[in-house]
Order: C-alpha cells, then structure tokens, then sequence
C-alpha cells in the first residue's frame, strides 16, 4: 500500500529553483508588461523569449504535454506542484509554456489534428511562435451548447461559416480561432456541432470589439462576428458532429490546470493577509491578536489545504486513470469549489488591508473579480455541481421501503436477532 503526501526529492530540487526564477525573473514582469499573448509587443519579446530559452533548456517546457509533443511527460501531479506557483504571476504559463487557451488547444490539435494541421498549426503553437483562440461561447449562449446558432455549411470543397460568438479569449492576439459551429442541425442535440480551424486572416473574420474583466487589463476576450467566412474542406477538426467530444479533449485539462493557477494565487493573497495582520495594530493590539481576524486566517488556511489536497488528488486520479472522463466528478467537484475558495480567500485579504485592499495599489480586488472568471469559464458552477450530484448519485439506489434501510428501530431488531443467543444467555444469567 503507497499513501504519501511527499514529494520526491529529486523533483522538489526542481520545485525549489521554479520558486527562485519565479521570483526573480517572471514575476517582476507582470509590472512592466502588458498582455503576455501579445507576440507583437517588442519589450516582451525581448524579455520573455530568453527566459523560455532557459526553461527549455532545463527541460521544464510545456510540462503538460508528453514528450512526443515536446513536453516532458510529467504527468498532472508533478504538473500541479509546478503550477501553483507558476499561478502566482500573469507571466508564469507563459514562460514555462503552458498557458491556456493555447494548452488545451494544443491537446485538440494533437488529438484530432491530421499531420497537415499538426504541421501547420500545432508545431508553431507548442513553439509559443503563434497563439490561438478558442471560440465556442455565443452571446445568446454560453452554458448550454445546445442553443448555439453558429452554423457551417458545406459548399463544394469549402466549409463557410456564419454566426456570432462572445468572449472568445485573446482572438486578437491569435493566429487561428477553434471554433465551434453547427454542422447537423437535424441531428440529435449532441451531434450536431462540428470544430473548425480558422486563420485569423481569413475573409470575413471580424472582431467587432474586445472585452475586458472588470476593470483591470488589456480588454481580450473578443465579440467575433464570421461572416461568409470560408476554410477548406480540410479544416474541420475532428470527426463532423463531433464537436462535443472533441471540446470534452480540451476542458477537462483546462478546468484542472486553472485550479492549480488557482492554488498558487490563492495562497500569495493570503501570505499578505497574514503579513498584513502581523504589522497592523489598532486599538492597542495588533491585528492579529483579534479572535476574529484569527477565524479569518484559520478558515483561509484550512480553506486553501482542503481545495490544495483536493486538486492533488484529482490529478493524482487523472495520471491513475489516463483519461478525464473517468475522473470527471473529481473534476467538477475541484472546478465548483474553485471560485469560492479564491473569492473567498481573497475578499478577506481585501478586508483587512482596509482601504488600501480595495485599492489597486493592491491585488485583490482583480482577484475577487477574477475568482467571477473561475466560476464561469469552462461551465458555470451550478452546471458543475449538477454533474458531481449525478456522478455521486449514480453509486447509490433508493429504497421501496416504508422506512430508510438504516431506519434505527429495524437495524435495532436485526442486531438482537443476529446476538440472540449472546442476549437470551445474559437474561437467564440474571
Ligand atoms: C474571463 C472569461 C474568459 C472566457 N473565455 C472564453 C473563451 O476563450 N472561449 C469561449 O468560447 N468562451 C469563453 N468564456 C465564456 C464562458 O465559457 C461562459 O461565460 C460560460 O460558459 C457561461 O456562459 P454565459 O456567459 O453565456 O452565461 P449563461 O450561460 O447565460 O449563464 C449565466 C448564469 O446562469 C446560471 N446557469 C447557467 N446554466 C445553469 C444551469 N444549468 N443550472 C443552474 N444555473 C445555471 C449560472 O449562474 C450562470 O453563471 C469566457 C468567460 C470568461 C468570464
């Protein structure tokens, strides 16, 4: 039996010098960059490209990958020790290369993808060369994949694609989109969708504006309309109908990798809280010695282990099973928590940095709003939830019973049935 909450020395050496880079060479640049998808932007070329240059060359690239993509095979728990502390910075997926969406469309395309579109799109991706988009998400929908309207005919040898799509991530910085469109509208509701590779420079592809998160960052999530835009026959992605299943390929490593991001965040803001209520003093005290700030820091701190075991052990379950739809309650369970723990965590920080925590001179008022992200992208929390309550369900049966089968009067009565002997022998004891 192995039962073990340690990590391997070996890698823990790994571990400790991803911390020192981290904090020596990536994080610094969250302050004087902006967008980290923004391959025109010189400043962070020059920055950025040399630092990619010394993770590959340690052999820490694209760790989510296996090593016939140019990953390193690590698997997902290695993979989240590595990225909650990548998580810290805007920069860190970047650098290491693995930053989303371009990691789970990198799988897509590893997937699905004919040698043509690996060569074409997948090499340069995984290169950090290019980036991507993946455009699935509508404004009359977004949670329920069943509505979508965006449709893709096929004329002659060319698919031509017509239809709206919201908040498709960083469509204008990508090189090509993912999209999502109907293919089979007569089919059933999940057979109906097909996946497309766009290039951005295709006719008829227009970005009608860019959307920001609150109020912090370079607006990137696009408003994208595909006008009569038309691709060869050969950039379908993936079987035609099936564009559940290959979207499936992506969210269930996005979902779990954000959670590991999430770790590392979490647990930056509530470094500062304890910092914070160690150098606060107030009414003769410090901070800190207040019972109820103290619940604060305890919750947060039990809060943080809880969600961190529950992530390890996911991806723990992921590297067991080699697939994610086996592991898909653990999945959802970690993605439905996610947010609140961030929001959570990150709201009490803000609170007791007083004004100077909902200032952005601080971090967490980007976080609060950006634990909102974690709730909605990739499927809103109650969808999640739904999916652990029908996993969970499925390992139990109800009962035709008048009374639970763990009602106390029957299981009292079949226990002295099962000791009668024991129980008649004391009473003629007596
Ligand atoms: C920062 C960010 C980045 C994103 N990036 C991308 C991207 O790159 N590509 C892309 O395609 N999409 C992206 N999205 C969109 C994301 O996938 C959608 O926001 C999400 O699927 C929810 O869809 P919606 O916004 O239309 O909300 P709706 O579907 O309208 O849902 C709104 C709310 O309704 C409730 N609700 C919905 N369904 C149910 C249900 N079954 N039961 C109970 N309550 C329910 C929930 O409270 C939910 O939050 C991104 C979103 C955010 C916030």
């Amino acid at each position: 039996m192995s039962w073990d909450f340690e990590t391997d020395p070996e890698f823990q050496k790994e571990l400790d010098w991803i911390e020192a880079f981290m904090k020596e060479e990536v994080e610094p640049l969250d302050h004087v960059l902006g967008h980290p998808y923004d391959l025109k932007n010189e400043r962070r070329n020059k920055l950025v490209r040399p630092l990619q240059k010394i993770v590959q060359d340690r052999g820490l690239w694209a760790c989510h990958l296996g090593p016939d993509l140019g990953g390193q095979g690590f698997g997902q728990v290695k993979l989240a020790l590595m990225n909650e502390i990548l998580g810290r910075s805007h920069y860190g997926p970047m650098v290491f290369g693995c930053q989303a969406p371009d990691s789970g469309n990198a799988e897509i395309l590893a997937h699905y993808g004919t040698p043509a579109q690996k060569d074409r799109y997948l090499k340069p991706l995984l290169a950090n060369e290019i980036v991507s988009c993946f455009s699935m998400t509508e404004p009359k929908g977004g949670a329920d994949p069943k509505v979508f309207t965006t449709r893709a005919e096929l004329v002659g040898d060319e698919w031509v694609i017509n239809g709206d799509k919201w908040f498709s991530s960083h469509a204008n910085y990508a090189s090509f989109l993912i999209v999502m469109a109907v293919t089979d509208p007569g089919a059933p509701p999940y057979d109906r969708l097909s996946t497309f590779i766009v290039p951005i420079e295709t006719p008829g592809v227009q970005i009608l504006r860019n959307v920001g998160v609150g109020h912090h960052g370079t607006p990137s999530h696009s408003y994208v309309r595909y006008e009569n835009v038309r691709v060869p026959r050969d950039h379908l992605l993936g079987p035609r109908g099936g564009g559940f299943v290959v979207a499936q390929t992506r969210l269930g490593g996005g979902r779990i990798h954000h959670a590991m991001r999430t770790i590392g965040q979490v647990r930056r803001s509530f470094d500062m809280m304890c910092e914070r209520v160690l150098s606060r003093e107030t009414q003769g005290t410090l901070l800190a010695d207040k019972q109820m700030v103290q619940e604060k820091i305890a919750d947060s701190w039990t809060e943080i282990e809880q969600f961190r075991l529950l992530v390890l052990r996911t991806a723990w379950r992921i590297d067991k099973y080699k697939n994610y739809i086996a592991v898909r309650k653990d999945i959802s369970a970690v993605k439905a928590l996610m947010p609140k723990i961030f929001h959570d965590v990150a709201a009490r920080a803000l609170h007791l940095h007083g004004s100077l925590g909902v200032s952005p001179e601080m971090p967490f008022a980007e976080q609060v709003i950006e634990s909102f992200h974690m709730g909605l992208a990739d499927g809103p929390t109650e969808v999640h939830k739904v999916t652990v309550a029908r996993q969970v369900l499925r390992e139990y049966r109800g009962t035709n019973e008048l009374f639970p089968t763990r009602h106390i009067p029957a299981l009292r009565d079949a226990a002295i049935a099962k000791f009668a002997d024991v129980i008649e022998a004391e009473v003629a004891a007596q």
